[in-house]
């Protein structure tokens, strides 16, 4: 059931508008209040599938002029409760909104709307020989990538959203629309509105164009895995890699309970011990050689059984477990919703902050999954909980509180890269504090003074 519903003179004025792409089904209102999260679900009175720009503008001046809350949608995987319609409203679902619309091989970049997903636009490059980097594991729109600063597997390469966009075109509350950036590779033409809106979670504008960096499709690509006794011998082995300065890609960390979840999930029998999945991009010659560097620094920490391929199927074979490791995690309780978490801290600081996260779910008798882009010091433990589990949220919610703490201690952040959304509104005052986030709070007054953009998020 919708929370709130449309204004009668707002509905008849969308319906005329939209016609049947403007929904009121039960089914698909309860689909767009929530993301790929344990928060419930707060659907919107409506759901208007908008297909272009101009259409996008006149929805969202209907929208202002009835004082009516506006949550975009891309492809519904985020995780921390930005999707939920808190305060009712319409939901502009953008996946119909999901044309390419230059790719430009010269300059290394291209136009994509919105509802474009990464594995559309990657489909699309690969006869050119370009490619788009950011991955983060599911096939999100770019919209949404924009809206949360995605990143993912290839970041410590490639960077994540914010490095990777040029331009945006950002319809306002108002109906107003603006051109971030340009074509050009950098620009110091006054503020960067580009970067204040990729990671603005969909309420500062709404994102209606995107235009992004590409990049050549690397001559080789060598993948390679190698398990260690412990955690934190894999940790130390991933500083010890970033210290060195070597070009790794992607640099990733299961741990022994990631890897049995895998196996029981996927039926596969990857050894169940903390293991580091890499990735080195370039030539023949060079990813070799880096690979056997990598070798080196792994057996100097105890790894063992160091694996690379470099066939297509080999390396599929290679990633599956990484891949699957959230579905894998969820599998293991019966009707269990994910509970993510997502902290970031400084690389020197990871092994010990892995080694306190260890201790303390050793301490409550708990053996949750924890995965990472350890190369960026960024990882999460992955809690399978049932919606009806209140003791087991409650005990997921006092690991976070402390794993949080412990990343500040240590100079990081309560999110590397799933954002604020509703659950980490008071860690997000806790990081930054009363006057940065005050100031976060006028940009919001100044750009969306009625507070109609995705309302009762990040503050
Ligand atoms: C298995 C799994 C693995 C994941 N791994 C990662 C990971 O490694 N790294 C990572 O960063 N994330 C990860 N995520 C989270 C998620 O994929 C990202 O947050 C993603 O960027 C969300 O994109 P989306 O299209 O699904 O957006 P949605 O969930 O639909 O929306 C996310 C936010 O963006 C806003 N939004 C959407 N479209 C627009 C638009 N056109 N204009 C303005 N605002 C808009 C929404 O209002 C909302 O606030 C993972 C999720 C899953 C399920």
């Amino acid at each position: 059931m919708a929370d709130h519903a449309l204004n009668p003179a707002l509905r008849d004025a969308l319906e005329a508008l939209l016609g049947p792409d403007l929904s009121t089904n039960p089914s698909i209102l309860d689909q767009h209040g929530h993301g790929e999260s344990h928060h419930p679900s707060r659907p919107p009175a409506a759901v208007a599938f908008v297909e272009t720009e101009e259409v996008l503008v006149q929805v969202v001046r209907l929208c202002q002029q009835h004082h009516t809350p506006m949550v975009a949608f891309g492809a519904g995987t985020s995780i921390e409760g930005q999707l939920q319609c808190v305060e009712g409203g319409l939901c502009i679902d953008f996946s119909r909104m999901n044309r390419i619309l230059q790719v430009n091989p010269g300059d290394l970049n291209c136009v994509v709307e919105p509802g474009v997903t990464r594995e559309q636009l990657n489909q699309h490059l690969r006869d050119q020989g370009l490619f788009f980097p950011v991955d983060p594991g599911a096939n999100a729109s770019l919209g949404g990538m924009v809206a949360t600063d995605a990143s993912g597997t290839t970041t410590l390469r490639y960077g994540g959203m914010k490095h990777n966009v040029l331009s945006l075109h950002a319809v306002l509350a108002n109906g107003d629309t603006i051109v971030t950036g340009s074509a050009a590779r950098k620009s110091s033409a006054g503020y960067n509105l580009t970067e204040l809106l990729v990671g603005s979670e969909g309420t500062l504008g709404l994102i209606s164009r995107i235009q992004l960096k590409l990049y050549g499709i690397p001559e080789q690509v060598l993948a390679a895995r190698v398990c260690f006794p412990s955690v934190h011998d894999a940790v130390m082995t991933v500083i010890n890699i970033m210290q060195y300065g070597l070009a790794v890609s992607r640099l990733e960390l299961l741990d022994a309970c990631s890897l049995q979840a895998v196996n029981q999930y996927c039926q596969t029998d990857y050894p169940q011990r903390p293991t580091l999945f890499m990735e080195f991009h370039g030539s023949d010659a060079v990813v070799t050689e880096q690979a056997a560097t990598a070798q080196s620094i792994c057996e100097e920490n105890g790894g063992e059984a160091f694996i690379s391929a470099t066939s297509e199927e080999e390396k599929k074979h290679m990633w599956h477990a990484r891949h699957n490791a959230y579905y894998a995690a969820l599998a293991q309780v019966p009707n269990g919703r994910g509970w993510v978490t997502d902290v970031c801290v400084p690389i020197s600081r990871l092994a010990d902050c892995i080694d306190a996260t260890q201790a303390d779910l050793e301490a409550e008798n708990l053996a949750i999954p924890i995965v990472g882009h350890v190369g960026d010091g960024n990882f999460h433990l992955l809690f399978s909980i049932p919606p009806d589990d209140h003791e087991r949220l409650q005990q997921a919610q006092r690991i976070n509180q402390r794993l949080i703490a412990r990343a500040h201690e240590m100079g990081g952040t309560c999110t590397g890269e799933h954002g604020i959304g509703l659950g980490k509104k008071s860690y997000l005052l806790q990081e930054k504090g009363e006057t940065t986030v005050a100031v976060m709070a006028a940009l919001k007054q100044a750009m969306d003074p009625l507070h109609l953009l995705n309302p009762g998020k990040i503050f």
